[in-house]
This record gives structure tokens, sequence and C-alpha cells, in this order.
């Protein structure tokens, strides 16, 4: 398919005109955050925004109602997260958040440190569309679940599954050859892609795109095909390091991190990751500081326990962020969790990696990174309506502000879509 507008996706330096005023979109490749840039970002958001973060479903942090992009830009930059206008929104990569700590075949992070490298040090690969997704999976199944466009997924301690558009090539790689591979997918991609406004934003949108760019690459499959899919927990509470420290897996409701609470995250001092699951996890602490850490942070609204109800909600900008919605879609689903008609699905399963916060790319509201092509009509008859305060729904769950539904993961989901009307529901087994 090729699309009929151009790449929209908002950077730093080119914000997206959101209905409540401009919005900054800072690509934190890996996800990974030293507690300076932390402190840096909750500055920006209490100096120039409107005081939180904003989780992405790709790791990334937004900025809203952003008064001098400017400063923005220069702060930044001074703490190392523009490093490269000309690069600075093709630096979609996703990283296993626990590796290298908590399990896996491979510690992938400094794969995905030498890909952002890579990025930076290739001046074609400015021209990659801002929707393109890398993911790099430690072998546990989180992020290979995204479907990226560009991927490996360790099948042993120095081997590596290639993946094109979320699927396994048969390509195996070493840890020495995959960020020289996954740049040379991402070449092969801009060879084939259409240019100007026809050119497609993603892999998969072009006609036997993964078998081209493997193609391309002019390597034998030696692997036997990888099955890629299966639900993981996202990492929320304690998690024992393999080396005897802890992280702590922290949820944020509906992705909204207050600056508040970005200080005190900060002044722990240790590596923050932020997961493509509106999630962060706090690494390398001491038994000591890490109960500490839950005593001063669960009050203040971060969840650790993984039967939370809030664990199973997703929603878009709604309003006032994005023109399109018809109601305060966030408003209205803090409502249904503080009444509690957010339940539990089957009251054992603990929301899962494949589909908390898997949507793909960007939206219109950017209340999520959404691909829209991938809305599909699972609409109910607008009779169907209740009030607000009159849904209650089991399991997992996104609401949106309009039928486009942005930021819907994907998998099995239960649809709350406003409409002038009211909310249509539409369980994950309708059809
Ligand atoms: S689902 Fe509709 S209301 Fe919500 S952000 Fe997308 S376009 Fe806006």
């Amino acid at each position: 398919m090729t699309r009929r507008t151009p790449d929209s996706c908002p950077g730093v330096l080119r914000l997206h005109q959101a209905a409540d005023g401009p919005l900054a979109r800072i690509r934190v490749p890996g996800g990974r955050l030293t507690p300076a840039q932390v402190q840096t970002l909750a500055d920006a958001a209490r100096d120039l925004g409107n005081g939180a973060l904003e989780l992405t479903s790709r790791g990334n942090i937004q900025l809203r109602q952003v008064r001098d992009a400017q400063d923005l830009a220069a702060r930044l930059d001074a703490a190392g997260l523009l490093p490269s206008p000309s690069h600075e929104r093709v630096r979609n990569i996703v990283a296993s958040p626990l590796s290298g700590r908590v399990g896996g075949w491979a510690d992938v992070h400094g794969l995905a440190a030498g890909l952002d490298t890579g990025l930076l040090a290739d001046s074609r690969l400015a021209d990659l569309p801002g929707r393109v997704l890398f993911t790099l999976d430690d072998g546990r199944g989180d992020v290979s679940v995204l479907r990226g466009d560009i991927g490996i997924h360790a099948v042993g301690a120095d081997e590596f599954a290639l993946l094109l558009a979320g699927t396994d090539t048969g390509l195996r790689v070493s840890a020495d050859e995959a960020v020289e591979v996954m740049l040379a997918a991402a070449h092969g991609f801009l060879d084939l892609r259409g240019t100007g406004t026809d050119g497609q934003w993603r892999l998969h949108e072009i006609p036997g795109g993964a078998e081209r760019v493997t193609e391309i690459l002019d390597r034998s499959p030696t692997g036997a095909p990888l099955e890629l899919g299966a639900a993981q927990g996202i990492p929320i509470g304690w998690l024992e390091q393999d080396n005897g420290l802890v992280s702590l897996g922290a949820g944020v409701p509906l992705g909204l991190l207050p600056a508040r609470t970005a200080e005190f995250i900060a002044a722990v001092e240790r590596p923050v990751f932020v997961t493509p699951w509106r999630s962060i996890v706090l690494t390398d602490l001491d038994e000591g500081p890490a109960e500490t850490v839950v005593r001063v942070l669960a009050p203040m609204g971060l969840i650790f326990d993984a039967a939370a109800p809030w664990l199973e909600v997703t929603a878009c900008a709604g309003r006032p962020g994005c023109a399109k919605s018809h109601t305060d879609v966030r408003a209205d689903v803090a409502a249904a969790v503080d009444t509690g008609r957010v339940l539990p699905g089957d009251g054992t399963t603990p929301p899962t990696a494949a589909g908390i916060g898997s949507s793909p790319e960007h939206d219109s509201g950017t209340g999520g990174e959404v691909d829209p092509t991938a809305v599909t009509d699972r609409t109910p008859p607008a009779e169907n309506s209740v009030p607000a305060e009159a849904v209650t729904v089991a399991g997992r769950q996104h609401w949106s502000g309009c039928e486009r539904r942005c930021g819907r993961p994907t998998g099995p989901v239960t649809d709350v879509v406003a409409t002038t009307e009211g909310y249509l529901v539409t369980p994950p087994d309708h059809r």
C-alpha cells in the first residue's frame, strides 16, 4: 500500500499541533534514561509543558502544550536526548527492558546503543520514515510481539534471529553482526519504498517487503522459523536481578507521569527504562533502598501490583488533546477505575506484554503511537451505546474518543468507543 499524505510523526524539532497545544515526542532508544535525563524531562514538563511526561507505546516520551520549542530543544540537546537534528525521528528502538538483569539469553541493551550509533552515523538513514520500528528482544519474547519493521530475537547466547515486518526470516546473526545487518535491512527498506507522498511508512506495507529485503541482504536462512507471539507478563513489582540486586517495575496509569513523580524517580539515581507498556523499570537497587522506593512512589500513584485494575486499561488522548474526541476519555477511565467498574480478566492472569501498549504507530491526538491502518470495523449498532458512568468492563480494555481507536493494543481487547450518544462496548469476541 502507499500513503497519500506525508509522514507527520512528531519530534522535538517538528511539533505536532494537537488540539490542546504543541506536542513534542522525544525518542528514547532502548527506553534507557539516566537519572539526569529523567530530571531534565521533569524540569521541561514543568517549565515548558503541561506538567506531565506521557509514556508512549514505543517507550518514548511526549510533552504536551509545549510553550517554548527552542528552549526545549536546547535542554534536551544538553542532556543528550537530541543528538542529531537530522535523525531525531528515526531513533525508534525498543529493547527488552529487563535484558541483562533478569533472565533472557543475551543483554541487548548494548546492541540497542550500537544500533542508535549506527543510525546516527548514516546520513541516508535519516530518510527512514518516523514510523519505522526496530526491536531487540533478548529471547523472552516481550518486544518481538510488537511486530517491528526490523529486529533481532535472541535464540542463544550469541545467536539472533533476524525479524523483518514482525516475522522470522530464518536468517541467523551473531552479536557482532547484528547491528550491521539491521542497518543493511534499513537500507534495503529504503531501496524498496516509494518516494515522497507515495512512500510506504512500514515494511509490511510493501508487497513481499520482508522477502525482498531478505534477498537484498544476500544471506542464507539457517534457522527453523520462530513462533512469535507468546504472551509475557509485563515487568511489574519486585524483580530479583541475576546479580542479586533488585529492579522495580512500576505501572504508570494511562502513561501519564507527573513531573513531581519523575523528580522522585530521578532522585533514586539508578538507570531507568521506559517500557513500551507505559510503565518504567528502576534498576540496580539494593533491597533496602528498593523497599523505600516502593513506600515513596506507590502513594504517588505508581503501580507495583500486577493485579491492579489500571494495568487492564489503555486509552487514547481524547479531549482536550484531540479535536476528534467526543469526550474526555481519560477522565471517564479514571472514574471507571475509581468506582470499581474496571474488573480483572479471569482474576489470575496478569496483563501481558503482547497486549499492553503494543500498537505500532502515531495517531491524530498522539494519545498513542498507532497505525491507523490497523483499525478494524468492529463497531456494534449505535443504539447499544451507554453513558460513561454505566460502562463496566472486565479484563483488557481500550477506551477511545472516536472510532479511530488510536493506541489500541493488539490481541483480545474490549473496545470502549465514545460516540455522540455515549460509549459502545465491543468485547474481543464480537464480530
Ligand atoms: S481515537 Fe479518535 S479521539 Fe482518540 S486520539 Fe485518536 S482520533 Fe483522537
